[in-house]
């Protein structure tokens, strides 16, 4: 197996100092190994799992060719011309309902009347919807103008026998659930969730419960993590405050990587840390150190870390909450999932708004601004949310979205359009 470093240095533009927002997605994309095990579960417990089998159906769904409508089912060559503008008239010789089969055959002049659903009955092959027919008593009067084989749904047109429908690597939702059923399937085979191992790294970091000594603050990354990982399906491990201490430090690494699939710590990779954590990362297994050309977020660690036997991928975000989100956001997200098992496109796209206002920026990062999405006059646009510091987390809870202004880009003029990426499409 070649190692981190074997595999980012081939990438093209890599320079761990200065590196771009999509160099750093890919060469994090170049080092993942997915989770391959994979267990069976009831379908009801696959929502939000990943699928480690095909759905091949056994079965067509629908099982027979059916009504769409309420009406008549007709045999369309005893109807008259539709040129002709004639009416027809049928003989009524009985009734279909969903579940319940008509068992005869019909004949030259004759119709079913037919619920929504019902199997359509022999010899019938168009539905005319009751509301334009007249009956009076089992003579049933069919206008022209009709189509032949209209309101007819036809056997296995949403599911065919044979034909897989869903594949290895995708992802179970409320859709996926009910096309299973459709097939009559009880249980499917799931990838095993991934285990996500966190702690936070600081000397001034107090846990919620304890009262605030003078120049600390409390632990919210844990809590912004708890979140962010909630949305993604993984089994989340919280290992609590860690601080700033060498052995503590170096226990708590052990204790992830022994367990998990991947381990997210925040803090201690700034530049101005103490350089023990970074040698400590870097001791217990291969960890690179970058300076991304981003805002905010810009340091970060990324790599692997070996404890008795079992490895686990780590990332080492910035300590600012706003940057936590942003590179978990960015980074981390994509990263898990694949992990876990994806292989459907799991980036979130990017939507085009005009700017409300002109924003700030210099070339030569990428600035993911929090904003806020709104309509006007038609038009979709967006603002920030004001201060945009990587300590401000309400610029986080007030915005719907972010405002992707790209590397090359400068200062945005208002009414200039620009790339937002909804929040609600990243939980
Ligand atoms: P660091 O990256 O460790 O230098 O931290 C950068 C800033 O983020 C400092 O102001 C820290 O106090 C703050 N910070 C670090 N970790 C946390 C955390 N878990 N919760 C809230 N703020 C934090
Ligand atoms: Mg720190």
């Amino acid at each position: 197996m070649s190692t981190i470093a074997q595999v980012v240095s081939c990438l093209d533009g890599y320079d761990p100092d200065a590196l771009r927002v999509d160099k750093a997605g890919a060469a994090i994309r170049a080092c993942l190994a997915p989770v391959t095990q994979a267990e069976t579960v009831a379908i009801r417990d696959s929502l939000g799992r990943v699928l480690a089998q095909d759905i091949v159906p056994r079965i067509n769904v629908p099982g027979h060719d059916n009504s769409a409508m309420d009406g008549y089912a007709v045999r369309f060559l005893d109807l008259n011309s539709s040129n002709e503008k004639k009416e027809t008239i049928l003989r009524q010789i009985g009734a279909a309902f969903a579940g319940k089969v008509f068992q005869g055959k019909v004949q030259a002049g004759e119709c079913v009347r037919v619920m929504t659903g019902a199997v359509m009955p022999q010899g019938a092959d168009s539905v005319v919807v009751q509301e334009v027919c007249r009956a009076d008593g089992e003579r049933i009067t069919i206008p022209a103008g009709q189509r032949a084989g209209q309101n007819v749904r036809a056997a296995g047109e949403d599911l065919k026998a044979g034909v897989a429908v869903l594949r290895p690597g995708q992802p179970v939702r409320a859709a996926e659930l009910g096309l299973m059923a459709s097939l009559g399937i009880a249980e499917v085979k799931v990838v095993r969730r991934l285990r996500v191992a966190f702690f936070s790294t600081g000397d001034e970091l107090a846990s919620i419960g304890t009262p605030l000594a003078p120049g600390q603050v409390y632990d919210s990354n844990r809590y912004t993590l708890h979140g962010m990982l909630s949305c993604l399906g993984v089994e989340i491990i919280d290992m609590g405050v860690v601080r700033d201490d060498p052995t503590q430090l170096e226990a708590a690494f052990a204790a992830a990587a022994a367990k998990a699939d991947a381990i997210i710590t925040t803090g201690g990779v700034s530049v101005g840390e103490a350089d023990f954590v970074k040698q400590l990362m870097a001791r217990l297994g291969e960890v690179l150190f970058w300076k991304i050309a981003m805002r905010p977020g810009r340091p970060m660690a990324f790599g692997r870390i070996t404890s008795g036997g079992h490895s686990a991928i780590l990332f080492g975000l910035p300590g600012n909450p706003v940057a936590v989100m942003v590179t978990f956001h960015q980074f981390v997200r994509d990263a898990l999932l694949v992990l876990g098992g994806r292989t459907d496109s799991v980036g979130v796209p990017l939507l085009q708004a005009v700017s409300a206002t002109s924003i700030r920026k210099v070339a030569g990062r990428t600035e993911y601004q929090r904003g806020v999405l709104f309509e006007e006059n038609g038009a979709r646009k967006v603002r920030t949310t004001g201060q945009q510091g990587s300590g401000v987390l309400r610029s986080m809870s007030e915005a719907n979205c972010y405002i992707v202004l790209e590397h090359e880009r400068g200062k945005v003029e208002a009414g200039e359009l620009v790339s937002v990426q909804l929040l609600a499409a990243l939980a």
